[in-house]
């Protein structure tokens, strides 16, 4: 762990939190901050799989997601990885999905895993299996997607740009298939174009895997 990131851990040790939301002292996420990303809500999206977010990407929400993202708040995991899980029976019901259903994490880019403490979708993927359990819900998590090198972040791209970006470089991890069967769910942070639904869903195709819905926490669509 870097300086940075160990005072940073420190700091959060020694102070209370507050919400990420709206700065309310307690808790990474007050109920009322909670509360925005609880109506999930069918997005225009160029997947072949319907795609959902939980909330707009803008206000809290979108702070939120920054401040897990980009702002090192890794105690929003329990929290957006819970509000993920509570998505999940309405997308199932949506997609007629039956039986056991698989998250695919959104693959990060290993220098941004790197500077954000890890995979971060992968964490919270983890974290909606666990909550997913505990709504009674079946769900296996399974990281079965890489991100080639030479792969940019899509922050600041046009779409045309953040396809060729993707484009080839998304990859299947053949060790890590969601089993055979399940309802896969591909789990995304912010979907803006659709353009990294689209490059994991053609990946999974290629080894025979379908995508069944897309869940992102927030869209500006
Ligand atoms: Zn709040």
């Amino acid at each position: 762990m870097r300086l940075p990131a160990l005072l940073g851990h420190a700091l959060d040790l020694l102070l209370p939190p507050v919400c990420a939301g709206c700065g309310a002292p307690g808790a990474a996420c007050c109920p009322g901050c909670r509360d925005l990303l609880m109506s999930p809500s069918r997005l225009p999206c160029p997947s072949d799989a319907p795609a959902y977010a939980l909330a707009p990407y803008r206000g809290v929400p979108r702070k939120l997601v920054l401040a897990y993202k980009e702002r090192g708040r890794r105690d929003l995991a329990p929290v957006l990885g819970g509000l993920l899980a509570a998505a999940l029976p309405l997308v199932i019901r949506d997609v007629g999905t039956t039986g056991a259903c698989c998250v695919v994490p959104v693959p990060s880019r290993r220098a941004a895993a790197r500077t954000r403490g890890g995979p971060h979708m992968l964490r919270l993927a983890r974290q909606c299996g666990l909550h997913a359990a505990e709504l009674g819900i079946r769900v296996s998590v399974a990281p079965a997607l890489r991100l080639a090198s030479g792969a940019k972040d899509a922050v600041g791209l046009d779409p045309a740009t953040r396809t060729a970006n993707l484009a080839g470089r998304v990859l299947p991890v053949p060790a890590a298939l969601p089993p055979a069967g399940t309802g896969v769910v591909l789990l995304d942070d912010v979907v803006t174009t659709g353009a990294t639904a689209v490059a994991c869903e053609r990946a999974l195709a290629r080894v025979a895997v379908p995508v069944a819905a897309v869940l992102a926490m927030t869209s500006p669509r």
